[in-house]
């Protein structure tokens, strides 16, 4: 995308002066030249002046959320209710985030509007209470995937996106008919698919063989039930295997990132710091107990404190904008896009 995007512009001013070459005068040519360029440094300078209006930070930090189950009576330390789920979105929307999948932001599409930030939102274990559909194929009230849904209509602008970290056990369903059907209703309404292991087994201390089944697995399936391949995969536990890179690259599958399950906001895929076989989430729960510092309530109040640490997009997919004095944190690979101001 981004790479179109610059590449179209160069494309733009070579038409221009090869079309200048064949039938005009050679002074009309320098003219043209000299005006392309003067138009690419207008075009610079406005969008300078755009991103630091935005207070545009591209290498600021990205709270990647995750959640697991959705139930009316929480269980565990990992469930949500139905309202805390959707108070959780709420605060996202008053804070400015729209949502990005974990695809988008691991292959750096941070398309969104300037001045707002980018939020993950995942969803671990594949369980009934995140997506259920009923007799006509619409899901569920209550469902995460329903609550998304209903705030992002009343809040224009806000994106009904996340990532869905799949196991076998798909959405409570066992019949394949059934499991092809919830895989592409979420392929079909923009979800983003991830792989989250075949059985859920701590990866850590099993053999290469082992881990590629695990993963290798879910991943194939997954293909054969809606012909999506997962882009990123979330680690059980957040246990990387005793090499890393297995759980990156193995028989049958290639992820762009690997997502671990604590317990800080992530790097931006811009930037230096960002690892993309171990980026960090953040689990979704109040301001208390172990939850105190380390899950969502207590990071998004730091964010929103510290707005120079966080995620500002200068609204133009095709630029990694920034302040000057951050440019040592910007990724080598990045520097073609980079917008300083
Ligand atoms: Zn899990």
């Amino acid at each position: 995308m981004r790479l179109r995007f610059i590449s179209g512009v160069g494309v733009v001013a070579v038409a221009a002066i090869v079309a200048g070459c064949g039938s005009e005068p050679v002074a009309q040519v320098k003219d043209t030249k000299a005006e392309a360029a003067a138009k690419l440094q207008k075009t610079k300078a406005a969008k300078v002046a755009a991103a630091a209006k935005a207070k545009a930070n591209e290498l600021g930090q990205i709270p990647v959320l995750m959640w697991h189950r959705i139930v009316d009576k929480p269980a565990t330390t990992d469930d949500r209710t139905p309202a805390q789920f959707r108070a959780d979105l709420e605060r996202l929307v008053k804070d400015g985030y729209v949502p990005v999948t974990a695809a988008e932001m691991v292959t750096g599409k941070i398309d969104i509007p300037a001045g707002k930030h980018p939020v993950v939102l995942t969803f671990d274990d594949s369980s009934p209470s995140q997506l259920t559909l009923d007799g006509t194929g619409t899901p569920q009230p209550g469902t995460a995937v329903a609550i998304l849904q209903e705030v992002a209509a009343k809040n224009p602008g806000f994106r009904p996106v996340a990532t869905f970290y799949v196991t076998r056990d798909m959405f409570g369903k066992t019949n394949r008919d059934e499991q092809a059907q919830m895989l592409l209703w979420l392929k079909n309404n923009g979800f983003d698919i991830g792989n989250h292991t075949r059985d859920h087994h701590n990866l850590r201390g099993r053999t290469h063989q082992q881990v590629e089944e695990q993963i290798g697995g879910i991943g194939k399936e997954i293909g054969a039930l809606s012909q999506v391949k997962p882009v990123t995969i979330a680690l059980p536990y957040g246990n990387q295997p005793n090499k890393k890179e297995w759980a990156a690259r193995g028989n049958g599958y290639k992820h762009a990132g690997v997502f671990l399950a604590g317990y800080t906001p992530a790097p931006s895929p811009f930037s230096r710091s960002f690892d993309p076989l171990g980026i960090p989430r953040i689990r979704a729960m109040d301001k208390k107990g172990d939850c105190a510092q380390f899950c969502s309530t207590a990071w998004l109040d730091w964010l929103k404190g510290n707005p120079d640490m966080r995620y500002t997009s200068d609204g133009d997919v095709a630029t990694v904008a920034y302040p000057k004095f951050k440019a040592p944190f910007l990724r080598k690979a990045f520097k073609t896009y980079a917008l300083p101001y």
